[in-house]
């Protein structure tokens, strides 16, 4: 039997005080050249050997090559101006100067597929791969060509699906979609978020998900939450059509968030990928207070479809505090997978 209740961490975790600042976004590399190379695929290396360490059974590389988990895969696009750069409004949060589309946008290169051989190189468990979904690309980027988010999107659609298909043939398991404008931008989640979503999925038999949040533990983020009121039903807006959809996981949000469980009901079917750690406090959950959680998410998804996983990715946390917070999933994993397991006896 295929092991119940499989972890793996939404995305990012923090990175070697040696390769880059630690605690902080968009941090810059302290190496450059060939040397940086080599730093990146160590990191990546360590950062694996602390989620097997942990216990966690879907392994990532802890997005230790990338600087950010959008603006790194747009660096390797041509049509995106990084030098001409314009302010706007982050998932209609926080301002941020974002580089500018001055042309066609298209892959020339592979982007990470390398880091993803050399991930596959170094373990037998599952791996599953980031990339940032279609919308959440477009909302970071200021647009002077397309001048339509929905074009531009088919158009990162489009990219997306070739560095997935390279992704796939890497021998990655799991390729994940990383949409927390998803939370934000209802009307064009229907209209075509979720279609390019498909679009960027086509043709791929691998797993596929998509990661939807309230995002990082930063402040921008932290304030926009305690606006949102008792109950964040931000999920039922998207949850109807993505139940439709061929993605085969979707990821959330659910430990310390205001989000009511049985929105989940919504998505039954799909595998869900539950947040059982909170990325936005240094207090390290207790294995009980993340079964807690996982038994709540029990009463809305089967047990053989549910993923205990990590609210967000952990790259702004200190170093240790992300290395408990995965042990903390995985010792309160083991506390369901046996309540499970007695139930079948
Ligand atoms: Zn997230």
């Amino acid at each position: 039997m295929a092991l119940l209740l499989p972890t793996s961490t939404a995305g990012s975790l923090p990175k070697p005080s040696w390769l880059a600042e630690p605690e902080k976004l968009w941090s810059p590399w302290k190496l450059e050249g060939e040397p940086l190379l080599e730093a990146k695929q160590d990191a990546l290396r360590l950062s694996l050997q602390e989620q097997v360490h942990a216990g966690i059974d879907i392994v990532s590389d802890g997005e230790q090559t990338r600087q950010h988990f959008v603006t790194t895969f747009i660096e390797y696009l041509d049509g995106v101006d990084f030098e001409n750069r314009e302010t706007v409004r982050i998932r209609n949060r926080y301002d941020a100067s974002v580089p500018t589309v001055v042309g066609a946008v298209s892959r020339q290169k592979p982007v990470f597929v390398d880091d993803a051989k050399f991930l596959r190189a170094q373990t037998d468990k599952p791996i599953k791969w980031a990339l940032p979904g279609p919308m959440t690309m477009i909302d970071t980027l200021y647009d002077n060509h397309y001048k339509s988010r929905e074009k531009l999107a088919w158009e990162f659609a489009k990219i997306l699906n070739q560095e997935a298909r390279e992704l796939e043939a890497a021998g990655v398991d799991i390729i994940q979609f990383d949409e927390p404008a998803f939370n934000v931008f209802f009307d064009d989640v229907n209209d075509w978020g979720v279609a390019t979503l498909e679009r960027a999925i086509e043709g791929l038999k691998c797993e596929t998900a998509v990661h939807i949040c309230y995002g990082y533990g930063i402040k921008a983020n932290t304030d926009w939450k305690k606006t949102l009121g008792s109950e964040w039903r931000q999920y039922e807006e998207a949850f109807p059509k993505l139940q439709q959809s061929k993605i085969d996981i979707i990821s959330l949000e659910c430990q310390n968030s205001r989000v009511p469980m049985e929105l989940i009901e919504l998505i039954r079917g799909k595998k869900v990928m539950i947040g059982a750690i909170d990325v936005a406090t240094h207090t390290i959950e207790t294995p009980e207070e993340v079964a807690n959680t996982l038994r709540k998410a029990l009463q809305f998804v089967d047990a053989d479809k549910l993923y205990p996983s990590t609210n967000c990715g952990m790259a702004p946390l200190p170093r240790q505090v992300a290395q408990d917070k995965l042990k903390a999933l995985s010792l309160g994993t083991k506390i369901v997978r046996q309540e499970l397991s007695n139930e079948l006896k």
